[in-house]
């Protein structure tokens, strides 16, 4: 199309995916670059959505179709953003492609079994293993496998790994460990940032037992726990030893609202709190879930979601500061220690398991956007830019609905910029 403008579109998460389909959709060429081997961002480890508590492979598989079907789209994937130089309207962007190490001519994950070599899965935020060759997830985008060239590389020399190079080749899957990044240079008009967030670093809560206590897990840990596709195939156990949950702790802003961590509210973790404590119900009728908060916040239509889960008499809610977090060292039980702010009391209870409701810090707090123009607040979100559009939790902590709404209004931002070539 004359005159066609395009966008580029950093961060294939639910934020970008909607950005991209929204820009091409309005007749942008748009390309579109994701760090990991697969679209989806942090949306597709969910279990469910709130508040609907349907699978995010529905909202997903939706995005994939529009983009798969839009011939202006172009995703990268392994790829990375190095450098942005221009002005709104004349941009250009270095983009660094790493290689995927494998092409699959048979589209089927068949040499993934026979791969001899064992990594921990990112995808499962490492509570199992994955192979070293392998599909990210069922239903990813693409749908191609991808190696992991570092550990691959340390038995390229071993007769198991030669063999089973030749098993793949025979399938049609071809194994390249010489692959090469490559960097390409293109010409855009505008830019969408949409990098999104990381769980804040549960390690760093020193009181909180996550890394010292083995039953005690994050948020985002949880919704992989749940996840037929999860590390225990859906079933809410102990990682200590696989015993089934019966008695489950929420420890509310783990992290938030504290100006040693993060000091603001990420607006999404009682709800994602509500929401798993109706996977353990949904798993184990018997079992109860404690949830322990300081405010808890349910706003706007999510309130009839806060309403419908707390029906459950089994579902408790206690205004309590939880301060301290240790383990029965024989039983593996989880102690937690704090204040029932209502009454004063002080709270020392056992549980089976408890989940750290971590906050969303924004990946823009550690790695800034290499472009001109962007300013940041406090804590790393972006506030503005010309020209470099911000676009869901890249800019402030939301739910995916938000998200929604906010890509599509930075797609919007990106139509507009008409200054430049
Ligand atoms: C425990 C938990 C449960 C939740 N449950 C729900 C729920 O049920 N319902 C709901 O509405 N919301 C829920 N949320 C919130 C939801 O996860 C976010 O709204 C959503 O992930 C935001 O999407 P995003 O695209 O902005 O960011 P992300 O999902 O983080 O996507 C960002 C993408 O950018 C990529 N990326 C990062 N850096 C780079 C780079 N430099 N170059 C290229 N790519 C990069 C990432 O790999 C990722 O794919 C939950 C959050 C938590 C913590």
């Amino acid at each position: 199309m004359a005159g066609q403008k395009t966008v580029l579109v950093v961060g294939g998460g639910i934020s970008g995916i909607t950005a991209a389909v929204e820009a091409a959709e309005a007749g942008c060429k748009v390309i579109l670059v994701e760090r990991l081997p697969y679209l989806g961002g942090r949306v597709a480890q969910l279990n469910k959505y709130f508040p609907k508590l349907c699978p995010p492979t529905c909202g997903l598989e939706i995005n994939f179709r529009r983009i798969r079907r839009n011939p202006d789209i172009t995703v990268y994937t392994l790829a990375e953003v190095e450098r942005i130089a221009g002005k709104p309207g004349a941009y250009t962007a270095s983009i660094k492609i790493s290689p995927r190490y494998v092409e699959d001519h048979t589209a089927t994950s068949k040499c993934v079994e026979d791969c001899p070599v064992e990594i921990p899965n990112d995808f499962n935020y490492g509570m199992d293993k994955t192979k070293a060759v392998s599909l990210p997830y069922e239903m990813a985008y693409p749908m191609n496998l991808v190696a992991n060239g570092d550990a691959l590389n340390k038995v390229k020399d071993t007769p198991g790994f030669k063999s089973f190079v030749e098993s793949c080749t025979k399938k049609g899957i071809r194994i390249d460990l010489e692959a090469k990044a490559e960097t390409i240079d293109v010409e855009v008009d505008s830019v969408v940032w949409a990098t999104g967030w990381r769980p804040y670093d549960a390690t760093k809560l020193e009181k909180l037992g996550f890394g010292t206590c083995a039953n005690v897990i994050t948020n985002v840990m949880m919704e992989r726990l749940a996840a037929a596709n999860g590390p225990t195939r859906g079933e809410i156990v102990r990682p200590s030893d696989g015993k089934k949950v019966n008695n489950l702790a929420f420890v509310q802003c783990a992290g938030s609202r504290d100006r040693n961590h993060l000091p603001y509210c990420s607006s999404i973790c009682c709800l994602a709190s509500l929401k798993q404590a109706t996977y353990l119900r949904d798993y184990n009728p018997e079992a109860q879930a404690q949830i322990f908060y300081i405010d808890l916040r349910a706003h706007g239509r999510f309130e009839f979601f806060f309403d419908r889960v707390t029906k459950d008499d089994k579902i408790i809610l206690t205004k309590g500061k939880i301060v301290n977090v240790t383990e029965d060292p024989v039983t593996k039980d989880v102690i937690l220690e704090g204040e029932d702010i209502l009454s004063g009391q002080k709270i020392r209870r056992t549980f089976d398991m408890a989940v750290l409701a971590t906050g969303m810090q924004p990946n823009t707090s550690v790695e800034k956007i290499p472009g001109p123009g962007v300013t940041y607040d406090d804590f790393g979100f972006v506030v503005s830019a010309t020209g470099i559009h911000g676009a869901g939790v890249t800019k402030r902590p939301m739910d995916v609905g938000t998200c929604l709404q906010d890509a599509t209004g930075a797609a919007l931002k990106a139509l507009q910029d008409t200054v430049g070539r």
